[in-house]
């Protein structure tokens, strides 16, 4: 953790003693208070596992009065504390930096109701993501989510970080989708405005504050997401193209002809699909192409579907410069077979050994040529520079791996790949957030006084704070 901001510095924080130890206890209970080293070390590791922090306990409430009782005990003592949820968050918000107490949701799993008719989900915090999807999917719904993690990230650690993922581009992201919140703030205050309206004009929506805060004004303990229908029909195409320009036409090509059944629109390059093939030893039914396509539809009659994809994929493999090459999933397995050469890019790439990870929003005309200026820059010095991610929503997942950490590829990557964007004036983080790892860049992509305004918020609601410190807002 210190290779990424070597400078930052413990703050003015109590350390923790048996006296406080003993209070926790009393609130969720001995066998939640985890103090053992062993058990707390994979808390204190990032998935990346670029961040270790040095965390001596974790508590695992189940209620939201005892995340309550904890949090007003940590404010009052001064006590530091990071909250966490399925840890696959990647840019190091969720895990200690220092000695941090670790507030685990994982116990806080229970599904609280779902309305079949308005589709309205109101679950706990600790939800994973995959298990609500399969409860809404017995109700003829879904999540209006889904990402690669869903295995294991929560609800909880989805709404801290507004994640956005596959499906963005048709279902829109969570600050739609989320209809009410309840939060323990930094103070032990809960904060309850778990309505299940749609509509709800009554002044500021504060739950907002809270979605994409990744941890650092308060706990999220329970929320009402709106679930679209399931679809009845999905289809997937999958497409090898030769060049970038010609993503962007199917792309253009896909929203005319597609319309309101596109539901995903994915691209990967060559070398992303180099580390699935030869890291993960997965198989790519298409040959040897510059970049990759996913097109999914959803819609509610296959029929139609079907013929609407079909004519689709007529359309691009005419249009000269356009798709080359073209497979249509055939069955469920092949399905999940295409979305994993997609899904599983990430953890393919962690097998290079060190991974740089970008996740940035640009104009969709300079997606990739961020991807060629960093690997002529690059050149030589990493084992492998890879661009994919969300087409749609203009968002590039930009990856650079070496066999270990080398500071010296660091320093040719950063600030230069956050003055890029800044130059054009993307987000140097589209949907994993700010964490630790990006939080001294927010100025690149928020004006001073938004940064300001941020921090006031910040004062008034964590006064000491204790919550989730060092991250999101830069050090200073
Ligand atoms: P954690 O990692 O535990 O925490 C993330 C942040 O939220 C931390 O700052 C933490 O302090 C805070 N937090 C967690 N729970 C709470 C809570 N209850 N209240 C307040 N704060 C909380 N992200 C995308 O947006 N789109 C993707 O497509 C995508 N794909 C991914 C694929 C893989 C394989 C992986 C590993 C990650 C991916 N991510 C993606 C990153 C994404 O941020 C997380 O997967 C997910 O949203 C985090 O949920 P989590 O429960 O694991 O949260």
């Amino acid at each position: 953790t210190t290779e990424i901001h070597p400078g930052i510095k413990r703050g003015a924080f109590s350390q923790l003693t048996d006296a406080d130890v003993s209070a926790f206890e009393a609130i969720v209970g001995g066998d939640h208070v985890i103090k053992d080293a062993d058990e707390v070390l994979s808390y204190n590791i990032d998935w990346l596992r670029i961040c270790r922090g040095q965390g001596q306990l974790v508590l695992r409430p189940k209620t939201t009065e005892e995340v309550s009782a904890i949090v007003r005990h940590c404010n009052k003592r001064r006590l530091a504390v990071v909250p966490q949820g399925g840890n696959t968050g990647l840019v190091g918000g969720s895990v200690p930096l220092f000695d941090e107490i670790v507030i685990s949701t994982s116990r806080m799993n229970s599904l609280l109701s779902i309305d079949p008719v308005s589709g309205v989900l109101v679950a706990e915090a600790g939800c994973v993501l995959e298990q609500l999807d399969r409860e809404a999917a017995s109700q003829g719904l879904m999540m209006p989510l889904d990402l690669g993690a869903k295995g294991s990230c929560q609800i909880g650690g989805n709404l801290a970080t507004n994640a956005g993922g596959l499906r963005l581009l048709r279902y829109g992201s969570l600050r739609g989708t989320t209809l009410g919140l309840e939060a323990v703030l930094p103070t032990g205050q809960v904060l309850d405005c778990l309505t299940t309206l749609r509509k709800d004009n009554t002044g500021y929506d504060i739950k907002q504050l809270l979605i994409g805060s990744e941890g650092t004004l308060g706990i999220i303990t329970k929320a009402a997401i709106l679930c679209p229908a399931r679809p009845k029909s999905v289809q997937l195409a999958f497409l090898g193209l030769d060049s970038f320009q010609a993503v962007l036409d199917t792309y253009r090509l896909a929203r005319r002809s597609l319309g309101e059944i596109l539901s995903a629109f994915e691209f990967i390059d060559s070398e992303s699909m180099r580390a699935v093939k030869q890291n993960l030893g997965l198989s790519c039914p298409l040959g040897e192409h510059s970049f990759y396509v996913l097109a999914e539809t959803s819609g509610s009659n296959e029929t139609h579907d079907r013929e609407k994809l079909d004519g689709f994929i007529e359309s691009v493999m005419s249009m000269d410069g356009c798709a080359t090459d073209g497979t249509v999933a055939q069955d469920a397995g092949q399905f999940a077979h295409l979305w994993s050469l997609r899904e599983r890019i990430v953890e393919s790439l962690l097998v290079d050994g060190y991974e740089y990870k970008y996740d940035v929003s640009l104009p969709l005309a300079d997606i990739y040529r961020l991807v060629e200026h960093m690997r002529t820059r690059l050149d030589g010095r990493v084992i492998r520079t890879a661009g994919y991610g969300h087409l749609g929503d203009g968002n590039l997942h930009l990856n650079f791996t070496t066999p270990k950490f080398d500071a010296k590829v660091l320093e040719l990557i950063e600030p230069h790949v956050f003055d890029w964007v800044r130059d054009r004036r993307g987000s140097v983080s589209a949907e994993h957030g700010l964490g630790l790892k990006k939080s001294q860049y927010i100025r690149h992509s928020k004006a001073d006084f938004a940064v300001r305004v941020m921090a006031e918020v910040k004062r008034l609601l964590d006064p000491n704070g204790i919550m989730n410190p060092y991250k999101v807002l830069p050090d200073e």
